[in-house]
């Protein structure tokens, strides 16, 4: 057996405390499922209102800091849904009601740059040993909101824990106008094509891109199409110097969240023995959303952020003629004006057959998981995608565009899939609206024949979509990263 391995992780939210997506899900799960793999993980986190409120009056406090951009914080330390966590108490950041990101005119909170570099400041403080009695072998940073952890310690010098950096979303960079870069604590050296300067400005992703140990991202397609100018968002290049150290490594779900026989937002519990007991779920749906009980149509779910990446557009394109095809729709989703404006106004004139609920609602997005017939996710980029891994689980098809995550975890039912008896779903390219009005035509004929609709069902609930696998290589790469490491022997 391999030695107990300790690691901080350091995420701008975590699930089931604090979630904007898949971020927090992987923050959330993943400590679970390294335990089994004798890692053992605290995690650093904001200390939100919902944070602090989750820890309760009688979390100790682990850590002061008499000045950290403006005004002092504490780290204070619990455990919240058998999450190890550390909170970064810092009011003059965080206690902020409304999304974490963003400030009530929709734009990014204007000191961003500040809060989230204090939580990478405080992340490489743990993470060198500022807590007594508590040494990390490695630390690992989420997106750029961690991703100046690693910049920090590089400049401090010293003994450091090796350092991965998880990419979830190349799209978002952290990028700020780089007078910043004397305020953060970092010398002026580190404003260089070798650190974090990024076309003039500073990047914090590109900070962590340069001084991790290890980089990840959430899916071998996803880390192979970084590394190309079409899908590298200018860092590209970065990516590339840095391959050898680069690996994608799929996400998984957290089964207990996600246990169609015991989730309490069905209406019906089942499982794969029990596949007949989804009419309850797909009748519930329907009522709650107000759509003509018609069983005979296939009812398409989308669980989605309502942003261009998404692909979302498309749909709302040909929603028309996939109507018209006899299909139904139910949509929930939050996101661009645009995009939440052209679904509501489509909820209007097609009551019956387009239900599109704009908000966030855990609980409907598990019905819709267990009561749609397919779950749709045109995506034009998809680092891995999470909710094509839940509707596998949960026996609703997933008709999904062939990019990233997606193109991994998802097996297109083309004629010798079938015919091995191996498809989950369907598959198409490029992302567009012709390709997707196919893919929809062709989960439709499937549809119709309800034995190999079936086939297609019980393949994806049999796939393991866990975090068993995710989190076994995850502590490989620790491990390696560990025994790599320059100076070790
Ligand atoms: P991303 O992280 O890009 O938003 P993912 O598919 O990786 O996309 O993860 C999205 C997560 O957020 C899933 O767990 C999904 O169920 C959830 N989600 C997205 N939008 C909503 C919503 N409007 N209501 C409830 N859950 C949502």
């Amino acid at each position: 057996m391999p030695p107990r391995l300790h690691v901080l992780s350091v995420a701008s939210e975590i699930f089931p405390i604090v979630k904007t997506g898949g971020l927090a899900d992987v923050a959330g799960a993943l400590p679970k499922a390294l335990a089994a793999e004798d890692v053992s993980v605290r995690t650093l986190v904001p200390g939100y209102p919902a944070v602090l409120a989750a820890l309760g009056p009688a979390a100790a406090t682990a850590l002061s800091v008499a000045d950290l951009f403006g005004g002092a914080g504490r780290v204070l330390a619990g455990n919240v849904a058998g999450l190890d966590l550390y909170a970064l108490d810092a009011p003059h950041l965080f206690a902020r009601q409304g999304n974490i990101y963003t400030g009530p005119d929709g734009a990014d909170w204007p000191d961003n740059a500040f809060r989230f570099a204090a939580l990478a400041k405080i992340g490489a403080r743990i993470a060198a040993g500022a807590i007594a009695g508590y040494r990390p072998d490695a630390v690992h940073a989420h997106d750029w909101q961690a991703a100046l952890v690693p910049a920090y310690l590089r400049y401090a010098g010293g003994r450091r824990p090796v350092c991965v950096l998880t990419v979830h979303n190349l799209a978002f960079q952290g990028v700020f106008p780089p007078t910043l870069l004397g305020s953060l604590g970092l010398p002026p050296e580190a404003y260089s094509l070798d650190g974090l300067e990024y076309y003039g400005r500073i990047s914090y992703l590109k900070a962590g891109l340069q001084f991790a140990d290890r980089i990840t991202t959430v899916s071998p397609t996803y880390a192979a199409e970084i590394v190309t100018p079409e899908s590298g968002m200018g860092l590209d290049g970065v990516l590339r110097r840095r391959a050898a150290v680069l690996s994608g490594i799929l996400n998984g779900i957290d089964e207990e969240v996600w246990n169609p026989a015991t989730d309490s937002s069905l209406a019906a519990a089942f499982d794969a023995e029990r596949l007949a007991s989804r009419a309850a779920n797909a009748l519930a749906l329907r009522v709650r959303l107000g759509l003509e009980n018609d069983a005979r149509a296939m009812l398409v779910g989308i669980v989605s952020r309502l942003t261009w990446q998404k692909g979302l557009d498309l749909l709302l394109a040909a929603l028309p003629e996939l109507l018209a095809c006899g299909l139904q729709f139910a949509l929930l989703g939050a996101g661009d004006a645009a995009l939440e404006a052209g679904f509501r106004e489509a909820a209007r004139r097609y009551p019956s057959r387009a239900a599109c609920l704009i908000g966030y609602d855990e609980s409907l997005a598990h019905l819709i998981q267990a009561g749609a017939d397919a779950l749709l996710v045109p995506s034009r980029f998809e680092p891995c995608g999470l909710t094509q891994l839940c509707a596998l689980r949960y026996g609703a098809v997933p008709v999904v565009a062939r990019v990233g995550g997606l193109a991994d975890t998802v097996i297109d039912a083309n004629e010798m899939a079938l015919a091995a008896e191996v498809a989950t779903g369907i598959q198409f390219a490029p992302p567009s609206r012709e390709a997707l009005e196919a893919a929809l035509g062709r989960a439709n004929a499937l549809f119709r024949v309800p034995a190999v609709w079936k086939r297609l069902q019980l393949n994806g609930m049999r796939s393991d979509v866990s975090w068993r696998r995710p989190a076994r290589r995850y502590a490989q790469l620790y491990r390696d990263a560990l025994a790599t490491r320059p100076g070790n022997g």
